[in-house]
């Protein structure tokens, strides 16, 4: 998908001839393969800005799936690009949620995966909405480790509408290109307060993308920008229409996220970027920008693969003592148990969806696969590592929705093979748990289930089906419990029998 395009002010009449002429000597400089040698200036008082771009991180330092991680990403873009941290004609960017994923990243709160993106020199981040997964307090904790700002021109404070400065968040910022200025501005989803948990940004407001964007450009380019960019934690939908409704803004490029997709394509002047999630693939783009007036004269952009990269020593030095820290506290108490919960046993069943739905409260209902639970829960001392005996698949949550209907359709044909938190049978109809009141046939409601199930394994029906616009919250389905477990500070005196008893009454 390598492009070639020629940018020009709107006022100035090119002839025909003059575009053909210009094409032809495009087509010609179009360089179909990326050369491994850094980036030259070639055409006079321009600069080459290369942008190296990921977002839906979640953590996966180590690689998704075994695959190549952060350290090999680090190693081929230093082949491919000639990508050099120190040079300030590179912007690695991502599009947000870089945290929340497993145990490496997670359970340090995103602090391993910070330090990480540090090494790898990235410049800047949307803020997503898995970035208030761990609470404010953390937030601002990790975001203060960053060599790199996180950004949300759309994120407010109620009641008096301020900017979250006090988390560390910054609308835009400047990046001085060797004398050219690029603004790169954040934008966070609007519909973070749905996949998140709500009480963590109960305190602010998200605004419409479009307006964010009017009202901070003019700002940007009063602080000196001579080229703006925008990071947003947006699906490629929704970065589109965002993009062909600020034309008038002349911003060069956006970047998206959160849906887990790929993107690289224009939509009017500007070039659209997502580069899919867990670091499998990245996005690149090469904007030439004329350093006088800010034109973008030429662009080329594509997504590829993680692969093929050599490892990156330093990155791959950081990636191992975080796996050296996660292993030291696999056996670490977390809680303790008076009696054994038998594998595949209601309570056991009961522990795991309830807790989903107390970390995940936006979600009503919660069902899991009885073969997904693999041990007991012994009497004792609970240990990380005994949760993953229990839970020993790499599952995340998903948030579907289903109606009524289909939810008591589906634990009809599923039987005893499943089991449901948020909601209980009395007598042929379901009854949801905080209330007492029937489930309604026609009404529509979050359902948490593991990916999995949602992909039909096993032979289990495929859940996709009832709703393909699942979003995956990137959740651990495991954490939830490990959460709520830590959360009970229970002792020996006093185990945590009771209060899973207790769970979803
Ligand atoms: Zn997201």
């Amino acid at each position: 998908m390598n492009t070639a395009y020629s940018r020009h002010k709107r006022h100035i009449r090119i002839s025909t001839f003059m575009l053909l002429l210009l094409s032809v000597l495009l087509a010609a400089c179009t360089v179909p393969e990326l050369s491994a040698t850094p980036q030259s200036e070639s055409i006079p008082n321009t600069i080459t800005l290369t942008i190296l771009y990921t977002d839906d991180e979640h953590g996966w330092m180590e690689g998704w799936n075994q695959g190549p991680g952060a350290a090999e990403l680090l190693g081929l873009w230093q082949a491919q690009f000639g990508y050099d941290p120190a040079d300030p004609r590179f912007l690695v960017l991502s599009g947000g949620d870089n945290w929340t994923g497993p145990a490496i990243s997670t359970w340090f709160k995103g602090e391993s995966m910070v330090e990480v993106m540090n090494a790898m020199g990235y410049d800047a981040s949307a803020v997503g909405n898995h970035e208030f997964d761990f609470g404010l307090e953390n937030m601002q904790h990790t975001v203060s480790l960053a060599d790199f700002p996180y950004l949300a021109a759309n994120m407010r404070t109620k009641p008096h509408e301020q900017l979250p400065a006090n988390l560390g968040i910054q609308p835009y910022t400047l990046i001085d290109v060797n004398g050219l200025r690029v603004g790169i501005i954040g934008l966070a989803n609007l519909r973070t307060p749905q996949v998140t948990n709500p009480a963590n940004v109960q305190a602010f407001d998200f605004t419409p993308y479009v307006e964010a964007l009017q009202q901070t450009v003019p700002q940007v380019r009063d602080a000196g920008a001579d080229v703006v960019m925008v990071v947003g934690h947006l699906c490629n939908q929704e970065l589109r229409h965002t993009a062909l409704k600020t034309q008038d803004l002349d911003i060069v490029l956006f970047g998206g996220g959160h849906c887990h997709e790929t993107l690289a394509e224009r939509a009017g002047d500007a070039v659209l970027i997502t580069g899919g999630p867990y670091l499998a693939t990245y996005a690149w783009a090469k904007l030439t920008v004329n350093t006088a007036t800010g034109e973008v004269l030429r662009a080329e952009y594509d997504v590829e693969a993680n692969r093929g990269g050599a490892t990156d020593p330093k990155v791959a030095e950081i990636v191992a003592r975080w796996r050296a820290e996660t292993e030291a506290t696999l056996g670490e108490p977390i809680g303790y148990l008076a009696q054994t919960l038998p594998e595949r046993s209601e309570p056991i069943l009961r522990l795991i969806t309830e807790t989903w739905l107390l970390g995940y409260p936006n979600a009503d209902v919660a069902i899991t696969n009885r073969g997904g639970v693999r041990d007991a829960l012994r009497a004792g001392p609970v240990t990380i590592a005994d949760i993953i005996s229990v839970m020993p698949f790499d599952n995340v949550l998903i948030d579907m929705t289903m109606t009524g209907a289909q939810i008591e359709a589906f634990m009809q044909a599923q039987g005893k093979k499943i089991f449901a938190g948020g909601i209980q049978q009395n007598g042929d109809s379901w009854v949801l748990n905080p209330t007492g009141e029937p489930l309604r046939r026609d009404a529509v409601y979050h359902v948490l289930v593991n990916d999995y199930m949602y992909a039909g394994g096993g032979s289990y029906q495929k859940l996709a089906e009832y709703d393909p616009q699942g979003y995956d919250t990137g959740i651990d389905w495991r954490q939830p419990v490990i959460d709520w477990i830590l959360a009970q500070k229970s002792t020996p005196e006093q185990p945590l029998d009771e209060a899973i008893r207790a769970l979803g009454k």
